[in-house]
């Protein structure tokens, strides 16, 4: 290890105590920080079966392409075309999740060959420290 990766693991280790959620440096939505300081207290009910499936698709293929999870929502949209529109596309079940579960998505850009994450003490860097790619 590079003295530059452990001056890198000091500044997120920094970064990650000092963490909170009213940080300016990171905005956070309001309705976001609603949810965030006040999660849902009971379990989460569906008696719906397609809401049950697509959620139980959608925690399935969290490993997978978002391609996966649409090809076979496509797939069970042939086999039963008349439920096909109860089957909620990926985007619209991200945010079904962030309802369900108040944790909303943080995204941060990547190195294209996955080799860092632009965030904390490398959020403002514009190329890759590892392979120099822009
Ligand atoms: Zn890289």
């Amino acid at each position: 290890m590079q003295l530059e990766d452990l001056q890198n693991a000091i500044e997120f280790l920094s970064a990650i105590k000092d963490a909170n959620l009213d940080d300016p440096n990171m905005p956070i939505h309001p309705e976001t920080l609603k949810r965030l300081r006040n999660p849902p207290q009971h379990p989460c009910v569906l008696e719906d079966a397609h809401k049950c499936f697509t959620l139980d698709l959608f925690l399935a293929t969290t490993n997978a392409s978002e391609q996966t999870y649409n090809d076979v929502c496509k797939a069970y949209a042939c086999l039963h075309p008349e439920h096909a529109d109860k089957i909620l596309s990926h985007y619209r079940m991200k945010h079904r999740m962030v309802e369900l579960t108040g944790v909303d998505l943080l995204v941060h850009d990547m190195c294209i060959n996955s080799c860092i994450a632009y965030t904390g003490p490398l959020a403002c860097l514009e190329k890759c420290p590892k392979c120099d790619t822009s």
